[in-house]
């Protein structure tokens, strides 16, 4: 391969990082382009009066497929960032008292299951052998091979087919599973990768044998920790990463993508040019004034988009050793709230919530004696419903906060140290997100595999996509596996 060839990735997130990261390790000089003022993207880390948030991903599954960012230069990850394992993997809880330790341990879980309902013991069992089968096919097979033509989605077809992955994940977990509150259990996994139980693929119950299977873990320090550590890597195989560096538009001619141009007016030339930013933002923004551009994020844009999200950051000056890690509490309503978050046009009243309390794994998070938290809610994109959250922001923050000292955090109000939010307002200004989408294009099956955004883009033959917005989609998983994709598809290019 020619020593002269360049190429840009703009966006680091964790797609565009392992993206640059793959480049850098085949010998093609790299530099990222990051509009923020932290690398991470969705994963930004917040730090206020002593304690460190991650903004976004937490729980970290298939180390496997970040050991393989290390193993391209002859490096282990363990040499650069330390992986805990977190035990259970979490617990779920439901208003009525119910609470559920969903952990890699067989005989746990039957005990607790065969509680709950003796007869879904067995159906569980079938549930799990499911969910490895298309673990199989749709994440070892699948998850990192480019769909860039018909063919390659008819070849899959029929193992879609036998898998039956037109039913949604809510309907095939029912299949196996009677109690509808371990329905739930094993159905809300679609939720973190942004897709609706009742609507999604059942190809994503294959997050649950993910989960079984690699575990899930924290980085030490938080997920930031692991940010750094690809940082590093990167910048240590000689890449190079700008930050607070807002690309303003791409440059093309000749039916090629020739260039980057930054906000302050400079013109940087590259012979490939990877976007890791939303898609729509992509071609609506970044090729705005190109028939290529104006035409495809019209097209994207009609797309259906995943929710948003609202998120509280907040630390306590009390420790609460009984919560666990990862948390996972339901409302009232299960299939009523998802309608209303995906398709409805109000704010529900109600809400089903994650708590995110790291202190219980890492102590290094908050002062001696603190403990850190978040906590999101799922709400509509901005396409959906016609909310100032400048104005709601702060009463739905209170709201949340309110339910958590009255039901989970006793205290919580009292022993408030520091708080910030992020509403559907911070995905779409701060991260460039289309609808304020928190996971950008909903994983239904027909805006999946090749119907999702292909990992190069179908005219400009130097133009590359990354992270949550083309195959396989959105997760630390999804995007580390587009990553993969994509560089096999940029390293084979550039040996033309
Ligand atoms: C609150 C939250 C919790 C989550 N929890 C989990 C979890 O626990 N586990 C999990 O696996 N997944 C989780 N996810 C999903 C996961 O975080 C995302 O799918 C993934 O991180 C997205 O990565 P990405 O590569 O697509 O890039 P992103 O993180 O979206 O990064 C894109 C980057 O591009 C930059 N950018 C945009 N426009 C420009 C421009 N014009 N010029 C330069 N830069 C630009 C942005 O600033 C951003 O840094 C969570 C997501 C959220 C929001």
């Amino acid at each position: 391969m020619s020593k002269t060839r360049t190429a840009a990735v703009i966006g680091a997130g964790f797609g565009g990082l392992a993206l640059a990261i793959r480049l850098q390790s085949a010998g093609i000089q790299t530099t990222v382009f990051e509009k923020r003022d932290k690398p991470g993207g969705r994963a930004y880390v917040y730090q206020d009066e002593g304690f460190t948030f991650d903004a976004g991903p937490t729980v970290i599954t298939d180390p496997d497929c970040l050991e393989q960012l290390w193993a391209l230069s002859g490096r282990r990850l363990c040499d650069y960032t330390t992986l805990l394992p977190v035990t259970p993997f979490y617990q779920l809880c439901w208003e009525d008292g119910f609470r559920f330790d969903y952990a890699d341990d067989q005989d746990a879980l039957d005990r607790q299951i065969g509680a709950k309902s003796p007869d879904d013991v067995e159906g569980y069992r079938r549930f799990l052998a499911y969910s490895t089968d298309v673990y199989r096919e749709g994440y070892e097979k699948l998850g990192t091979v480019p769909f860039l033509n018909v063919g390659s989605m008819l070849k899959a077809a029929p193992q879609l087919m036998r898998l039956e992955s037109y039913r949604s994940v809510y309907a095939k977990v029912s299949q196996f599973i009677r109690d509808e509150q371990l329905r739930q259990a094993f159905s809300f996994h679609s939720l973190l990768v942004g897709g609706n139980p009742f609507d999604t693929s059942s190809i994503y119950a294959l997050i649950h044998a993910l989960e079984r299977k690699g575990g899930v873990w924290f980085a030490k320090g938080g997920t930031g920790a692991l940010i750094a550590a690809m940082v590093r890597l990167f910048e240590e195989l000689g890449g190079r990463l700008h930050l607070n560096a807002e690309i303003d538009r791409m440059m093309e001619s000749e039916g090629r993508v020739t260039g980057l141009a930054l906000g302050d007016g400079q013109i940087m030339r590259f012979d490939q040019i990877a976007s890791n930013a939303d898609v729509v933002h992509t071609y609506r923004h970044l090729l705005r004034g190109t028939a290529r551009g104006d035409a495809n994020g019209r097209k994207l844009g009609a797309k259906r988009h995943s929710m948003s999200l609202f998120v509280i950051y907040f630390g306590l000056r009390r420790q609460h050793p009984e919560l666990k890690h990862h948390m996972v509490l339901f409302g009232a309503r299960y299939r009523e709230l998802i309608d209303q978050i995906f398709k409805g046009h109000s704010l529900a009243d109600d809400f089903s919530l994650y708590l995110h309390a790291p202190s219980v794994t890492d102590d290094s998070l908050a002062p001696p004696g603190h403990s850190a938290y978040y906590v999101l809610s799922p709400v509509p994109h901005l396409g959906n419903v016609d909310i100032d959250w400048d104005v709601e922001g702060p009463l739905y923050r209170d709201r949340i906060l309110k339910y958590l000292n009255d039901r989970y955090i006793p205290g919580l109000l009292d022993d408030l140290v520091t708080v910030r939010h992020f509403t559907p307002f911070n995905f779409r200004d701060e991260l460039n997100a289309h609808l304020g989408s928190a996971f950008s294009i909903e994983p239904i099956l027909t805006q999946s595999a090749w119907f999702r955004p292909h990992n190069r883009d179908d005219v400009y033959p130097n133009l590359y996509i990354v992270g949550a917005g083309t195959h396989p989609g959105a997760g630390i998983p999804g995007v580390v596996g587009s990553a993969k994709a994509t560089a096999g598809l940029m390293i084979a290019d550039a040996h033309q």
